[in-house]
């Protein structure tokens, strides 16, 4: 069986930029990606310069576009379940996804891009609006939703920060806990200086239509008028990756050096999956890049040991 030098897991910006830096190091590279992406609710992704407003999948397509011009570079579709061996000598095994192989494959390294999975609060309805009129990333989605009534909905404590960045871009804000009770009444004080209500009524539905939100309806009958609104998520890490490298305490992401060295030797990562904020796309490019670098590095100096 082929020993890749790399096996990158994850075609996100990350992976796939990795993927572009290492191939252009004549590295033999393997990119295998489930197709999960945490982006793939919305229909316009922001802020990548040259590629404002691409759509999130075409973003990813041009990036696979690139990587096909080196016969370097292999893209698999499959679902990485388990890594097993050590630095030199990995072993991976995937699941296969829109056809792509089931089995085994090695390599010498092994580059983590997976991203994170996302758990939204637990607001009714939410599902059917995030993406399209409520989002988690101001500095992502903001600018869309400028100078309109703007609902800020989750039960996490970080709910206040997203509140307070909101109000660069909201005409009139107004922070729904859904009835956890999550700001304290200091911190309520606060917002309520800048004329951002806290309101700990549950919330019971979301009205709209297609995605276009109008209102939100609370359990005392009242119905809120918004047009958007953010909302904080939690994250967690692929299960795989949980087990397979050391984690950071404070923001649950993947502990790397500043060249995406994991605590295993020949583990690295790179983009949202060192659980990074701001979490961006071209944020999580760079950092590719970057491990990717680092990764080629330690290939190239082990030759001379
Ligand atoms: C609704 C929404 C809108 C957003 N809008 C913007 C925006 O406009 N601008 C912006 O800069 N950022 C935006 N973001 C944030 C942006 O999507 C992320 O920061 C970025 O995608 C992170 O890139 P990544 O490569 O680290 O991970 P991802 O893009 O999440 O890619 C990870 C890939 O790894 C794959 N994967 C996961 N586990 C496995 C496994 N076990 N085996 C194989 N493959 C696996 C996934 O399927 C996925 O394809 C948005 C996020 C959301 C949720």
């Amino acid at each position: 069986m082929t020993i890749h030098d790399c096996i990158v897991v994850g075609g996100g910006p990350a992976g796939l930029s990795a993927a572009l830096v290492l191939a252009r190091a004549r590295r033999d590279v393997l990119v295998i990606d489930g197709n999960r992406p945490r982006n793939r609710a919305t229909y316009m992704s922001h802020g990548f310069i040259t590629r404002d407003g691409t759509p999130p999948m075409r973003l990813r397509e041009l990036g696979r576009e690139d990587l096909a011009r080196y016969p370097n570079v292999t893209f698999q579709w499959g679902e990485v379940v388990a890594v097993a061996g050590g630095d030199g000598d990995f072993t991976v095994t995937v699941t296969g996804v829109r056809g792509g192989p089931s089995g085994e494959v090695r390599a010498r390294k092994i580059l983590l891009a997976t991203g994170v999975q996302e758990t939204l609060p637990a607001v009714p309805d939410l599902i059917g609006y995030y993406g399209s009129s409520i989002f988690s990333c101001v500095h992502c989605d903001g600018w869309e939703r400028r100078e309109q009534s703007l609902v800020v909905m989750g039960e996490n404590p970080e709910l206040v920060n997203t509140a307070k960045r909101a109000s660069q871009w909201a005409d009139q804000e107004i922070v729904l806990t859904n009835g956890s009770g999550v700001v304290e009444a200091a911190e309520a004080a606060v917002l309520g200086r800048r004329g951002i209500v806290v309101d700990d009524t549950p919330i019971v539905h979301l009205r709209g239509d297609h995605g276009t939100l109008s209102g939100v309806e609370l359990a005392d009958g009242r119905v809120i008028a918004a047009t958007g609104g953010f909302v904080q998520p939690e994250w967690s890490l692929p299960q795989f990756v949980a087990e397979l490298v050391p984690t950071a305490a404070d923001l649950g992401g993947v502990k790397t050096d500043e060249y995406g060295r994991s605590g295993v030797p020949g583990v690295y990562a790179a983009g949202d999956v060192r659980g990074v904020t701001p979490s961006q796309l071209i944020i999580a490019a760079g950092e590719g890049a970057r491990a990717a670098t680092g990764l080629n590095n330690d290939l190239i100096f082990a030759r001379f040991e």
